[in-house]
């Protein structure tokens, strides 16, 4: 079959049709064909996949020992793989992977490096390491770990010399925003932190999903949303998609596709909620019984007339229909859900009324003049979520910060799903189960603080960040010396300067370590700026542990199987960590915590794992350890569906969010005013950045925004220079950036012309792309695939053959700007201009 774009993307994601069901669990038909694998001509490897993070379950497919084929694990509900994850093998053998050990010969970011010995490159990392940990400044080492490393055991090893800062990407993706924004209306603590898989679209049994920043299809293909999806659509699930760029693999008679203003999502959702309160489109029953619609708010704080939270089941002040007064919740047969009242001197109104009137604030007109939406289509809209509510969602988006108002989106995009009652119902929103896998490895604490922790317990705005998911406080720490000084960075698979947006900030950071040690199998933004690299292996050339897929409505058990033999002199991320131990540890620390791993190596992992598996009766019931190893992967049960499961101030659903309603008011109390209006817990309409830079746009001037396709991964480390996602890419002209046709017509611009771009408040960094003109992006945006060149990193040409020599990742010259109190750096919130390369 001849490879073109649309049966590549066809084959890349499940063929939904002929499933059986099996052991009581239903697998693909085609799986129980005899194929060439079961002759013997080929050898089939169990794995899972590690081209991003989602951890799909895959097969390899082996021919004399050579890899020659990748495909999805039949052995699960939902087989399913997208272009990226088949697209493995070529990374595996892209002849520029990094080969042999480096040590960097010209000045940092030239490029300039020459080979050397393991020895000698593990040496020169130790003994920086042992000098730090002498001079008594272990937490002086900045580790950047990935998904893709020596997963379970790294993290442990740089605990125990003795730093806690370990600088996770996840405020880059999953981060502060989204599970604030989630857990603000689910509830889970303090802070409370939803992750991803908190709750997921029941996109089976959905008939209307509205898509805000996520499309299953033609972004993250990940196992099992892309199988749940495309049989939601099967089954004729209708997709709305709210998205300034009109995504892949959205087809074009089942979607509407609404093109929202970069930032103007809050305004299209004010307007929806408007329309949802004015018909009566909300779900009365499911307000009443399962959300805090009905609590008493002072209308002057925002907070509860009264509310005792140390309850078992918390009890507040309701209006009470009957007796027309107010009353303890406990004590009232009818609380009014829409009601004002006093309550001794105190003017107090219901939630439910503050959040109507708050809407009523903001027109129709309004709202679709600031999202860019017709009126005509939030009123379409909100009329088909009626008809079908609750098999209907609003899904909250991937990508944790695109701009300043990101937390107030996601605040409200759930509560408008508690408006609409999906929580818990089928066809709606339903809560994920998740298998939990433990390491045999423990962790000390580093005696000095962390720098994510002390800037939360320091730093005015700071206050709500993620200390554990934070790696945009690393440049602030090393310019600031705050709260000691940063001397080395050890980047272990993750490329911060590609992959976070004000990548020039952090470059400039390195440029100031004493010490930049990484290990890499390809290279990236950042190696440019590294004293020693390490060749790691990619994940075909090692074994692993057994691994969680943790973004399932149901639990999930992975295998990894080393598919091939390690390539060049690459060594596994295992291998490495336990060399650098030896090197920077006592013979009694290294055997104490590391000798049990190297007699027993993986197994000894996945044996602890095994041992302390903890399983509910059903899941145990369908679990064994020898059906684990034969098929590759095991799937539990999905959770029973019901409308909550952590537990909020108010013990409801907080469609009304008493988190965010304590922050506004404490943010008043201190006079923050600015910084409060983003933590306002009514449907309110805090700016983004750009929009308190500029009320216009010039003609020449875009908000740059990106997203995934099923061929190019976050920081483009792994499918930037893939000959196989090239060969498809290229014909989406996949590395150029996309506008509007009569925004370049304007411009002057046709399809195929090269121009510039900069960020007008950096407009010493300017970046060449190709222009594409479509139909298909929204007029204030300029659209580009995550990490697909090599953008103002031009000296990586010379070692990324295939990936474009130009292209534009904004990553590189976006604003290190941080999301107040909450600290994320919102990554699509700067202007561009762009004009034609000289
Ligand atoms: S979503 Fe694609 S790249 Fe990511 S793990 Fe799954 S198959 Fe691999």
């Amino acid at each position: 079959m001849k490879l073109t774009r649309r049966n590549f993307i066809k084959t890349s994601v499940a063929g939904l049709a002929g499933t059986t069901i099996t052991a009581g669990v239903p697998i693909k038909a085609e799986a129980r064909k005899i194929t060439s694998a079961d002759y013997g001509v080929e050898n089939k490897v169990f794995l899972t996949c590690r081209m991003c993070a989602q951890n799909c379950p895959m097969v390899a497919y082996l021919r004399d020992g050579r890899l020659v084929r990748i495909d999805a694990n039949p052995n699960t509900p939902y087989p399913s793989i997208c272009g990226r994850g088949r697209a493995a093998a070529a990374a595996l053998y892209d002849p520029q992977r990094i080969k042999t050990p480096l040590i960097r010969t010209g000045k940092r970011g030239s490029g300039e490096f020459r080979s050397a010995s393991w020895n000698e490159a593990l040496d020169l990392i130790g003994n920086k390491m042992l000098q730090l940990r002498d001079e008594g400044e272990p937490h002086s080492v900045a580790y950047f770990p990935r998904f893709n490393t020596a997963s379970l055991l790294d993290d442990t090893i740089f605990n125990l010399y003795g730093t806690d800062n370990i600088f996770s990407y996840g405020d880059t993706c999953f981060g502060s925003t989204n599970q604030l924004g989630l857990g603000s209306v689910l509830g889970g603590g303090e802070e409370p932190r939803q992750g991803n898989s908190s709750v997921m679209g029941d996109y089976e049994n959905a008939k209307i999903a509205v898509l805000i920043g996520r499309n299953p299809v033609g972004g993250l293909v990940a196992f099992p949303w892309g199988g749940m999806f495309g049989r939601g659509r099967k089954n004729g699930m209708k997709t709305v998609l709210v998205d300034p760029k009109k995504s892949l693999g959205v087809g074009e008679t089942d979607t509407d596709w609404l093109p929202v203003i970069p930032g103007g999502d809050i305004p299209f959702l004010i307007g929806l909620a408007g329309e949802l309160f004015k018909n009566n489109y909300y779900d009365e029953a499911f307000l009443r019984e399962y959300t805090n619609a009905d609590i008493l708010i002072n209308t002057e704080t925002l907070l509860p007339v009264y509310l005792d939270s140390e309850l078992d089941t918390p009890d507040y002040m309701v209006y009470d229909e009957t007796s027309k007064t107010a009353m303890m919740k406990s004590e009232s047969n009818s609380p009014a859900i829409f009601a004002s009242c006093e309550v001794d001197g105190i003017k107090a109104k219901t939630a439910l009324q503050l959040l109507k009137e708050s809407c009523e604030k903001f027109t129709l007109k309004q709202a679709a003049e600031k999202s860019g939406i017709p009126e005509e289509k939030i009123i379409k809209l909100a009329k088909d979520l009626n008809s079908v509510k609750p098999a209907c969602f609003l899904e909250r988006g991937y990508r944790a910060t695109r701009y300043f108002n990101s937390l107030h989106e996601k605040y409200l995009i759930s509560s408008i799903n508690g408006l609409l009652g999906v929580y818990g119902r089928k066809g709606g929103l339903i809560y994920g189960r998740y298998a939990y896998l433990d390491t045999p490895f423990s962790y000390n604490d580093s005696n000095e603080i962390s720098v994510n922790m002390w800037f939360k317990e320091n730093m005015e705005g700071f206050e709500l960040c993620d200390p554990y998911n934070m790696r945009r406080t690393f440049p602030l720490a090393v310019e600031r010396e705050e709260p000691y000084k940063i001397r080395m960075a050890f980047l272990n698979g993750q490329n911060p300067v590609g992959g976070s947006v004000g990548g020039y900030k952090i470059a400039q950071a390195l440029e100031k370590m004493e010490m930049v040690a990484a290990v890499s199998p390809f290279w990236n933004e950042s190696l440019l700026y590294a004293d020693v690299i390490l060749p790691d292996t990619t994940f075909l050339e090692r074994a692993e542990p057994l691994f969680a897929t943790y973004k399932a409505t149901f639990p999930v058990i992975t295998v990894h199987n080393q598919v091939v033999k390690p390539m060049f002199d690459t060594r596994n991320g295992y291998w490495i960590m336990l060399a650098l131990a030896k090197r920077i540890f006592s013979d009694d620390e290294y055997y104490d915590n590391f000798n049990d791993f190297e007699q027993g190596g993986i197994k000894y992992i996945v044996d602890y794992q095994l041992e302390n598996l903890e399983l509910n009766d059903e899941d145990a019931a369908t679990f064994s350890r020898r059906k684990l190893i034969e098929d590759g992967v095991w799937c539990g049960a999905a959770a029973p569906l019901k409308p909550m499961n952590k537990p909020t101030p108010s013990g409801k659903l907080e469609v009304y969010s008493l988190f965010m309603a304590n922050w506004y008011n404490l943010l008043m109390q201190q006079d923050r005013t600015q910084e409060a209006q983003y933590y306002s817990p009514l449907y309110d309409y805090p700016p983004a950045y750009y929009q308190t830079k500029k009320d216009k746009l010039d003609s020449d001037e875009f908000i740059p925004i990106t997203g995934f396709s099923p061929l190019s991964s976050f920081t483009g480390a792994q499918t930037r220079n893939n000959i196989l996602l090239k060969n498809i890419g290229q014909n989406l002209n996949y590395s150029a950036v996309f506008i509007n046709t009569k925004k370049g017509h304007d411009l002057g611009l046709k399809s195929g012309d090269i121009i510039e771009i900069f960020n007008i408040e950096e407009p010493n960094m300017v970046v060449k792309s190709e222009v594409q003109l479509t139909e298909t992006v929204e007029p204030h945006a300029l659209f580009s695939f995550y990490g697909v060149g090599t953008g103002l990193y031009t000296k990586l040409s010379d070692k990324l053959s295939v990936a474009c020599p130009i292209g534009f990742n904004p990553n590189h010259i976006g604003n290190l700007t941080f999301m107040p109190v909450e600290a994320s750096a919102p990554s699509q919130d700067f202007i561009v201009k762009i004009r034609r390369a000289k």
